[in-house]
C-alpha cells in the first residue's frame, strides 16, 4: 500500500500485511527503477509479491534491486525467494553480506536465542541467498531518479546499515537502527554490541531526514531527524538506551 509518494509498504508482520514475522518491506519507485527495501523472514514471501502486484507492480519485470539492511531472518531470511521471484540485484553491506550468503556461528546462535523467546517457530530453516553487491558505509546507490547513500550503524547486528535518500522530501530506511522516539534495536544476540552503538549512531546527525521509515512498528512523514536525534541522546547517557523490547509484541 502507498504510504508517501514513491513509497509503498508490501509486507510487514505488525499489521499482518503479510507473514507476522515479517519486518516491514518497502518499495521505493524511482520510475524507471524501483527497489525493494529487506525481504522479510521468507515463509510466505507470496503475500509480499502479491501486495507487490495490487500495488499495480510486476514483481519480475518491475523490481530492479533488492536491499538488505542485515541478515537477521525477519530481515533476510526472504532474500533468496525474492531475488528469484524478482530476479532482482541482491544488495548489502559489508558485515552482512557474509550471513545472507554462508551463515555462520553468530548468526545461527542469535537465531536459537529468537526460538527461544517465540520469535520464530522451533522448525524455522534460513534460507540462504547470493549477493550480487556489496557496499561500504556511504556507498552511493541510484535507483532511477532516487540517489541513495547507504549509511552504516554496527550495534543492532555486525554491519547493519540503513539507506538515505538524498533527494527532498529527504527520506531514511532505518531498518532495526533506530525506531520511532529514537528506540534503538538493542537485544541479547551476537552481532549486538553496545559500544559499536554508542561508536556510531553519530553517523545518523544532521541527516536532515523527514521521513522515517523503520524496520518495525510506525514510521513518519514528518520531523524523521527528530527521532534520530532522540536516538543520539539516548545513548549519550549512563544507562541502557530505551529499546524496542518495551512494544515489541513476541516479548
Ligand atoms: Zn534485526
Amino acid at each position: 500500500m502507498r504510504i508517501a509518494k514513491d513509497i509503498y509498504l508490501v509486507g510487514g508482520g505488525d499489521i499482518r500485511l503479510s507473514n507476522r514475522m515479517d519486518c516491514h518491506v518497502y518499495i521505493l519507485d524511482g520510475g524507471k527503477e524501483k527497489a525493494l527495501i529487506d525481504a522479510g523472514v521468507g515463509l510466505d514471501s507470496h503475500e509480499i509479491l502479491r501486495n507487490i502486484e495490487e500495488d499495480g507492480f510486476d514483481p519480475k519485470r518491475d523490481i530492479d534491486c533488492l536491499l538488505i539492511t542485515h541478515a537477521h531472518a525477519d530481515h533476510g531470511g526472504g532474500a533468496s525467494a525474492l531475488r528469484s521471484a524478482t530476479g532482482a540485484e541482491l544488495i548489502a553491506p559489508r558485515g552482512e553480506a557474509e550471513f545472507l550468503e554462508n551463515g555462520g556461528r553468530d548468526l545461527e546462535v542469535g537465531l536459537k536465542a529468537a526460538k527461544e523467546s517465540g520469535i520464530y517457530p522451533k522448525n524455522y530453516v534460513y534460507k540462504h541467498s547470493k549477493v550480487d553487491r556489496v557496499v561500504h558505509h556511504n556507498a552511493k546507490l541510484r535507483v532511477g531518479s532516487y540517489l541513495l547513500r547507504t549509511i552504516q550503524v554496527p550495534g543492532h547486528s555486525h554491519g547493519i546499515a540503513g539507506f538515505l535518500v538524498e533527494s527532498e522530501p529527504r527520506s531514511f530506511f532505518s531498518s532495526d537502527i533506530v525506531f520511532i522516539n529514537g528506540n534503538v534495536g538493542f537485544g541479547n544476540w551476537p552481532g549486538c554490541n553496545l559500544d559499536n552503538y554508542r561508536n556510531n549512531i553519530g553517523r545518523l546527525k544532521n541527516l536532515l531526514v523527514e521521513q522515517l521509515f523503520p524496520g518495525h512498528f510506525m514510521w513518519t512523514l514528518r520531523d524523521g531527524q527528530t527521532h534520530l536525534d532522540a536516538a543520539i541522546q539516548n545513548l549519550k547517557g549512563a544507562w541502557l538506551p530505551p529499546s524496542w523490547t518495551h512494544n515489541h509484541p513476541f516479548r
